[in-house]
């Protein structure tokens, strides 16, 4: 079977989870580590832009998109048809050995497609966690200072380091102590529930940064432009500008977070376009690869070049199949104009959810930039979070046909991130499902 009979539209034939799932989760409850959560145990087989068919034949609209790494849509004909031809012809040499075109290829168009005009260059990782550690690596090497800042609500993975850099302990760092030391967290911008000004958030984090690290000892400064597990937190306008002003007047390296608001996400090739900043080093994965595993340290080529020979990268860095699907997505984003088709999902998207919003009192901020976009769910007439409000409609639209995932701090907000592949249709009727699992869920 491949996935040219895919059905273009969501059809559910068993109960959710369908037998053959329950029966493949039983087998990976015997196999699977506890720590491999699953949030819906039903397995899929198959998937076409925004659709996914699950082993018991059940067709799903799929609004995360493996949280943004399928921005392309599923089995992407153009990434599909290139790595498919790269897997004919070569799967590895280890690039640090003996090089190759693509990795080349990737880094040439990384520097066209990130912000800022001046000389860049990147390296090649092979996950998000990954690109994070690395950057870290070159901010510390470039200013020869060690403590790093990231912010309230931040993620940023789940290795050693990046554990260090995550804001929410539980589930990501409970008992996986000691982390990584000289790393604070700093106040972020969260216009919902500060209040403030991008100016006056900018204020209290520089304040923080000063007081509590000091310009002197901070390396760098990390963040994510809309912070994505945090739930979609887009900060006022002028905080992220701010920051930067900031950073580059103190030797601070600006360490952009775009794993999950990069690669057209939102509309733009990153979202730190939108916010009219130019980080110093900017980090890409989840929507890179179109569903191939690599990642990418992007950055001033002064300060990349800070590093020694051999000092960066990895056995499986920037495989050449991996290199083949991403200059496939950029190729598909370019063609098919994808950045304005963020927009307009986007434009949809808020559209609906502010008069979801104004229906129903336990929405409490509706928020997003391009196919970005949330709903943060509270006690009426609180801004105390409602996780049990967003269970039950993240159950419903799964029972329904609509993958939905959740987000957020407190497990309060839903967000989506389609396939830019998701047709009018398609995006029409999960609508209509997000807006029955709304009234259910009262
Ligand atoms: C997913 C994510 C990461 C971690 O990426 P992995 O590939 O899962 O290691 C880091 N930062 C952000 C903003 C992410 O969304």
């Amino acid at each position: 079977m491949s996935t040219s009979d895919i059905p273009v539209s969501r059809n559910i034939v068993t109960a959710i989870p369908g037998p053959k799932s329950e029966e493949l989760h039983e087998r990976r409850k015997a196999s699977v580590a506890n720590g491999a959560g699953c949030a819906l145990p039903v397995y899929i087989e198959r998937a076409k832009g925004a659709i996914f068919v699950d082993v018991d034949g059940n067709a799903f609209i799929d609004m995360g998109s493996g949280i943004g790494v399928t921005t392309v849509g599923h089995a992407n004909d153009t990434v599909v048809e290139a790595a498919k031809a790269q897997l004919e012809k070569l799967t590895h040499t280890l690039f640090t050995v003996t090089p190759y075109e693509g990795y080349v290829a990737v880094a040439e168009k990384l520097a066209e497609i990130t912000p800022g005009k001046f000389a860049k260059k990147s390296i090649l990782v092979n996950s998000g966690a990954e690109a994070v550690e690395n950057a870290v690596k070159i901010a510390r090497k470039f200013t020869g200072k060690s403590a790093i800042a990231a912010l309230d609500h931040s993620y940023h993975g789940r290795t050693n380091l990046t554990m260090a850099l995550n804001y929410k302990s539980v589930p990501y760092n409970l008992g996986f102590g000691p982390f990584a030391s000289d790393i604070y967290h700093a106040p972020n911008s969260y216009p919902y529930h500060d209040g403030l000004t991008g100016e006056e958030a900018a204020k209290n984090t520089i304040k923080y940064l000063e007081k509590h690290i000091g310009a002197e000892q901070l390396a760098a400064i990390i963040f994510e432009p809309i912070q994505g597990e945090g739930g979609f937190i887009v900060p006022a306008e002028g905080f992220l500008p701010a920051l930067q002003k900031w950073a580059n007047a103190n030797n601070v390296v600006v360490i952009a977070d775009e794993i999950q608001s990069g690669t057209a996400r939102t509309g733009y090739w990153y979202a730190s376009e939108f916010f009219g900043i130019e980080p110093d080093l900017v980090l890409s994965a989840k929507g890179m690869g179109g569903g191939l595993p690599i990642a990418s340290v992007t950055g001033k080529a002064e300060i990349m070049d800070s590093t020694n020979p051999g000092s960066l990268g990895g056995t499986f860095g920037g495989n050449p199949v991996a290199c083949a699907a991403v200059l496939g997505v950029y190729k598909e984003i370019e063609e098919k104009k994808l950045l304005d088709r963020a927009k307009q999902i986007g434009e949809k998207l808020l559209s609906v959810f502010n008069e979801l919003k104004a229906e129903f009192d336990f929405v409490g901020d509706v928020r997003g930039i391009g196919a970005m976009v949330a709903l943060e769910f509270v006690h009426p007439g609180t801004k105390d979070p409602n996780p049990d409000v967003v269970k039950k409609i993240v159950s419903y639209a799964a029972q329904q046909g609509v993958l939905l995932l959740d987000a957020g701090t407190y497990n309060n907000v839903v967000r989506t991130l389609p396939s830019l592949a998701i047709t009018d249709a398609q995006l029409d009727d999960a609508l209509t499902v997000i807006r029955e699992a709304f009234s259910q869920a009262v």
